[in-house]
């Protein structure tokens, strides 16, 4: 199954994704945590993004889009994969349509979440990028470039809504349940 995971920063993407692609035997693909390895590590690539992440920025497409194609041309993705994170634009929705023209997205999983719990999450797990000022800016940057990805997929009838409050363990299995 290829799967897409969107929801607003703090919706507990990441979270349910590994634990969703672990039950479904299938790899997680989190461009955050790619950017954030390179950054770990001090790559070319880390140096260019780790400024734009911590300021709730998104990088450009070009290089997200770039990273991402090379990510999905692995061997273990061949029998699906969750995307988390990506596309997050409308120009990164596009071009995944043409990487996997052949074989398109099955289902787009969309967390909701109230808002004043998605800040208590994101100050609760103090990532390097979740200091107020840049939650608030990554909410907007969500708000309007990403949130009109419901939509651009919502006309496919594709996208199963998931209510993202409860205990971790409740939410993957509402989720399981929903891609049934
Ligand atoms: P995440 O772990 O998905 O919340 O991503 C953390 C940060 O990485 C984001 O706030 C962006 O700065 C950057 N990032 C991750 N994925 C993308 C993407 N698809 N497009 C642009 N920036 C991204």
């Amino acid at each position: 199954m290829r799967l897409l995971f969107l929801g607003p920063p703090g919706a507990g993407k990441g979270t349910q994704a590994e634990r969703v692609a672990q039950r479904l035997g299938i790899p997680h693909i989190s461009t955050g945590e790619m950017f954030r390895r390179h950054v770990s590590s001090g790559t070319d690539l880390g140096r260019r993004v780790k400024a734009l992440m911590e300021a709730g920025e998104y990088v450009p497409d070009e290089i997200t889009g770039q990273m991402l194609a090379g990510r999905l041309t692995d061997s273990d993705c061949a029998g699906g994969f969750i995307l988390d994170g990506f596309p997050r634009t409308l120009p990164q929705a596009e071009l995944l349509d043409r990487l996997l023209a052949e074989d398109p997205l099955d289902r787009v999983v969309s967390l909701e979440v109230d808002s004043q719990v998605l800040l208590e999450r994101m100050l609760a797990r103090g990532r390097a990028d979740d200091t107020p000022d840049t939650i608030r800016r990554r909410l907007e940057v969500y708000e309007t470039q990403t949130a009109p990805l419901l939509e651009f997929y919502g006309r496919r009838g594709i996208v199963s809504t998931v209510e993202g409050s409860g205990s971790i363990p409740e939410i993957c299995e509402r989720i399981i349940a929903a891609l049934r």
